[in-house]
């Protein structure tokens, strides 16, 4: 079955063989393969190991998010969320529940955050102390650019956090050069193509000790995290990780450096959203996103304005033919989101559009523009 839904993303073999196995998180032999995993996954956001420090937290993006959150921005400061789409949402929402007060700014989804609305934003409202932005909305597949951003936040004074949950592997970063980051946040089943149960985030460490005691959550704390990892070693955990994902990451990244790191992903997915997206085009149908916005790991696909239309069996018509995507959509109008991230190649993308043909076919789509 090809996973476009996207993410958790389809996986090799190799990696999933790497959930086989029984661990003992505090176990001499298995502190080396976290440490390993952090040292890595720090080269690959370009951070410089007595600035940066990786820190690895159980469970989703969600909860990366909220920890970042938490740990950096004080009780009732405000950050400043561009409205990129159901993902800022979220943040919004993480970041209101955990007491902080979320400032949006609105601005077309379809395209990338101006860098000059962000500065006006800022310049208003001096107690900002913060930008949260999501690097690659997944709701609407536009890429939004954190070291423009950052710019401008850095020019401001002010601090950013970014949502790098469907970009980190794929689009660049470069932590070193941006000072003004308190931390990217990213989970590993996305872009780096391995399996869910622990997320990471890339921090500052001066900015870490500076805002020890902020997070009002033991268990959503970052700065615990560093400290206790200052305390027992690289390799140890607060409380019980998810060893099996560790071991998975370990060898999906031997997958990512080999296959050339970062800039061969990017080129990857990139191809693959190509054929995607005029592979749709050349069955009738039409991407939510001009091609110039679109980025390289989601296409949403306007749905066909067409009374036999429905997304659910379109879904499992699909499936059928070993090919599943998301039986939800995340943009305005109705639509059907398609991942092009995973370990997955041009070819599959081809065979998911000849299945996407195959189904509407089936269900008797004809009129497949957009309403
Ligand atoms: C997938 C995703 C998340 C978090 O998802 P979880 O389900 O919590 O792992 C956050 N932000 C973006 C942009 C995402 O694509």
């Amino acid at each position: 079955m090809l996973l476009l839904i996207p993410g958790p993303v389809t996986t090799r073999p190799e990696v999933r063989a790497a959930l086989a196995h029984d661990f003992a998180p505090w176990d001499n032999d298995f502190r080396p393969l976290l440490a390993g995993v952090r040292a890595r996954l720090l080269r690959i956001a370009g951070g410089t190991p007595d600035r940066h420090t990786v820190l690895p937290l159980q469970g989703c993006g969600h909860f990366i998010t909220e920890a970042a959150v938490r740990s950096f921005i004080l009780p009732g400061g405000k950050l400043l969320i561009p409205d990129t789409g159901p993902y800022s949402d979220r943040m919004v929402r993480l970041a209101r529940e955990a007491g902080r007060v979320p400032v949006t700014l609105p601005i077309s989804q379809t395209m990338p955050t101006p860098p000059d609305a962000v500065a006006a934003a800022l310049e208003g409202e001096p107690d900002i102390s913060h930008v949260g932005v999501v690097y690659s909305e997944t709701g609407s597949g536009v890429v939004h650019d954190p070291a423009m951003i950052g710019a401008v936040v850095r020019a401001a004074g002010r601090r950013l956090i970014v949502d790098a949950v469907s970009a980190f592997g794929a689009l660049p970063l470069d932590v070193a050069a941006q000072p003004e980051i308190d931390a990217v946040v990213f989970t590993p089943n996305k872009c780096l193509e391995s399996v869910p149960g622990m997320a990471f985030a890339v921090a500052r460490i001066d900015r870490l000790e500076a805002c020890a005691g902020h997070a009002g959550s033991w268990s959503f704390d970052l700065a615990s995290v560093h400290a206790h990892s200052l305390r027992a070693g690289p390799g140890s955990s607060r409380f019980t990780p998810a060893p099996q994902a560790i071991n998975a990451l370990k060898v999906a990244l031997d997958f990512f450096d080999a296959e050339g790191g970062q800039p061969a992903r990017l080129a990857r997915y990139t191809e693959n959203m190509r054929v995607l997206y005029d592979g749709v085009l050349s069955i009738g149908l039409e991407p939510c996103l001009a091609p110039e916005h679109q980025g390289p790991i989601i296409v949403n696909v306007h749905a066909p304005d067409d009374p036999a239309w429905d997304l659910q069996r379109f879904v499992d018509a699909l499936k059928r033919r070993g090919v599943l995507i998301s039986n939800f959509y995340n943009t305005p109008t109705p639509s059907f989101r398609v991942g092009c991230i995973g370990a997955i190649m041009p070819d599959d993308m081809s065979r998911a559009v000849g299945a996407m043909a195959e189904a509407l076919n089936e269900l008797g789509i004809n009129r497949r523009r957009a309403a």
